[in-house]
C-alpha cells in the first residue's frame, strides 16, 4: 500500500474545426504547401489588424455549454509575449484574466465509481507556426500555415487522483467535442493535445506537492505510461528526502520516461496584458440562446437513451456512445434491421475488436451498418450459420461487400426448410440400417452420426438445428 497521493491536473488543447483561422481568412487545411495558407495577419505583419472569427466565439462558447461552465457575457483577449521563430508577431493572442468559459465539469467513471472532474476555464488562442529542421540542409525552416489556427484551451481543476482517471477524463472531453462536431479529436495529428501536471503528496495532507508538467503526449497510452513513471520517480525523490522541483518535463515514448525540459528559473514570464487591437468580447444573450439550442445530443444523454429504448445494460450502452461514429453506426445498423441487442453484441466483440486492431474509425469501416444488419439478419434467420457468419466476416470488413452476395458465391446458404431437409433425413435413416437397429436398442450416441451423414449428404449446408429436430422426430 503506497502512502502517497497522486494529484492530477491537465491542460488540453482542442483545435477547432472552422474553415479559416482564428484572426484571418486564411485556409486551415492540414497538408498544405507550406506557407501556402498565409497572410500579412497570420504572418504577424506590422500595421495589419485581427478580425475575431465569430465561428470561434461559438464553439468554445458551445463547448462551455456542454461542460455545464459558466459562459462570461464579456471576456477578454489577451497578449502572451514570447519569443520563438514559430511565432513571427512574438505574442500569442490568448486569454487571460477574462476567459470565455469558467467553473464547468466533466462527469467520469472510475474504478471507485462515478466521479466529477472540475473544469477551471476554457478560453481561445491561436496556434503558432511549425520550425522544421533539415540536418539534410543543414537549415532551419518556418511553416506559418498553422500560425493562427484557432483552439480552446480547457484547463482542469487538480481532481485526478492517477493515471486512469486522467485518461477517463480526457476520453470524456474528447468524446464531447466530437459529438459537437467542433474538433476531430485526432491525437497523433496534434488536434488534440494534453499537458499533465503532476504531483504527490503523502495521504493525509492537505497541501499539494510540487507539480511537474508533462508534455509530448500524442496517444492515450503515453498519457497513462508518463504519469505512471512520473509518480513513481517523484515518490523515489520523497522516499531518498529529496525534494521534487517545478518544471516542465519531455516524455520520450521510446524509453517510457521524463526528463527535464526546462526549470522553473527558465520559465518564461509572459507578461499577459490585454490586447489593444482587439475590443472585449462582448456576448449576447440571443446567441447564448440559439447555440444552446443547437446543443447535440451528447454522449451522456446518448448513453442513457440507448440503455432505456434498447434494452442495453448502462455499461454497454456506455461503450457504445462514446464515440459518437460507433454510436450512430450502431443505430443505423439498428434502424435497417432491428434486434439491438443482436446488433450491439456483433458490435462490442467483432466490431471493436477490428478498430482496435486497426486504430480505425467506425465512419471508415468499409463494412456498412446496413450490411453488417444484413449478416446479424442472415445469421438469426438461420440463412446462415453463426459460425459461417463470423467466418466471412473479416473478408466483409476488408472488402465492405454484400453479405448475401457472398454467402450465395461461397454456397454458405443453410438449407433449413424442414420438407427439403426431410428426404434426405429419410434416406440416411434408411442407408444405415444397423446403426438405427443400434440407436433404437439404445445406443443413443449414435445421434451425432447421423447428423454427421445427413451434414455430409447436403455438403454441410443443412441447418443444424432443423436436423436435430427433424431426427428428434423421426427417432422417437
Ligand atoms: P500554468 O499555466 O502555469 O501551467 P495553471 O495554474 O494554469 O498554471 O495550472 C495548470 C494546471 O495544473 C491546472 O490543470 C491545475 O489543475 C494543475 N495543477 C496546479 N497545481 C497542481 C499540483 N500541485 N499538482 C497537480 N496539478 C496541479
Ligand atoms: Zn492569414
Ligand atoms: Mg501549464
Amino acid at each position: 500500500m503506497t502512502r502517497y497521493e497522486t494529484v492530477i491536473g491537465l491542460e488540453v488543447h482542442a483545435q477547432l474545426k472552422t474553415r479559416s483561422k482564428i484572426f484571418c481568412s486564411c485556409s486551415t487545411q492540414f497538408g498544405a504547401e507550406p506557407n501556402e495558407n498565409v497572410c500579412p495577419v497570420c504572418s504577424g505583419m506590422p500595421g495589419v489588424l485581427p478580425v475575431l472569427n465569430r465561428k470561434v466565439v461559438e464553439y468554445a462558447a458551445k463547448m462551455g455549454l456542454a461542460i455545464d461552465s459558466h459562459i462570461n457575457m464579456k471576456s477578454v483577449f489577451a497578449r502572451k509575449n514570447y519569443f520563438y521563430p514559430d511565432l513571427p508577431k512574438g505574442y500569442q493572442t490568448s486569454q487571460f484574466e477574462l476567459p470565455i468559459c469558467e467553473f464547468g465539469h466533466v462527469d467520469i467513471v472510475t474504478a471507485k465509481g462515478p466521479k466529477r472532474v472540475g473544469v477551471t476555464r476554457i478560453h481561445m488562442e491561436e496556434d503558432a507556426g511549425k520550425n522544421i529542421h533539415s540536418v539534410q540542409d543543414n537549415a532551419s525552416y518556418v511553416d506559418l500555415n498553422r500560425s493562427c489556427v484557432p483552439l480552446i484551451e480547457i484547463v482542469s481543476e487538480p481532481d485526478m487522483r492517477n493515471a486512469e482517471e486522467a485518461v477517463a477524463y480526457l476520453k470524456a472531453l474528447r468524446s464531447i467535442l466530437v459529438y459537437l462536431d467542433i474538433c476531430d479529436g485526432n491525437m497523433e495529428e496534434g488536434s488534440f493535445r494534453c499537458d499533465a501536471n503532476v504531483s504527490v503528496r503523502p495521504f493525509g495532507q492537505e497541501a499539494f506537492g510540487t507539480r511537474a508538467e508533462l508534455k509530448n503526449l500524442n496517444s492515450f497510452k503515453h498519457v497513462q505510461k508518463a504519469i505512471d513513471y512520473e509518480v513513481e520517480r517523484q515518490i523515489d525523490l520523497v522516499e531518498d528526502g529529496e525534494k521534487v522541483v517545478q518544471e516542465t518535463r519531455l516524455y520520450d515514448a521510446a524509453k517510457g520516461t521524463t526528463h527535464s525540459m526546462r526549470g522553473k528559473e527558465e520559465a518564461h514570464d509572459y507578461r499577459y496584458f490585454p490586447c489593444p487591437d482587439l475590443v472585449p468580447l462582448v456576448l449576447e444573450q440571443a446567441w447564448l440562446d440559439q447555440w444552446r439550442a443547437e446543443l447535440p445530443e451528447l454522449p451522456k444523454a446518448r448513453g442513457q437513451r440507448f440503455a432505456a429504448q434498447y434494452g442495453l445494460s448502462v455499461d454497454d450502452a456506455v461503450l457504445l456512445t462514446a464515440e459518437r461514429d460507433l454510436a450512430e453506426y450502431f443505430e443505423a445498423a439498428v434502424g435497417a434491421y432491428g434486434e439491438p441487442k443482436k446488433i450491439a453484441n456483433w458490435i462490442m466483440t467483432d466490431i471493436l475488436r477490428e478498430l482496435n486492431q486497426t486504430g480505425g474509425r467506425a465512419a471508415d469501416l468499409k463494412l456498412s451498418p446496413q450490411s453488417l444488419a444484413t449478416l446479424v439478419r442472415l445469421v438469426e434467420e438461420g440463412s446462415i450459420s453463426a459460425k459461417s457468419g463470423k467466418d466471412i466476416l473479416p473478408e466483409l470488413l476488408a472488402t465492405g461487400d454484400d453479405p448475401e452476395a457472398l454467402v450465395k458465391a461461397k454456397g454458405l446458404v443453410q438449407i433449413s426448410d424442414t420438407s427439403a431437409l426431410e428426404a434426405d433425413v429419410d434416406a440416411v435413416l434408411a442407408e444405415n440400417p444397423k446403426e438405427l437397429a443400434d440407436f433404437r436398442a439404445g445406443k443413443t450416441k449414435l445421434m451425432g452420426f447421423f447428423v454427421g451423414q445427413i451434414m455430409r449428404r447436403t455438403k454441410g449446408q443443412a441447418n443444424p438445428a432443423v436436423v436435430n429436430q427433424l431426427l428428434a422426430e423421426k427417432l422417437k
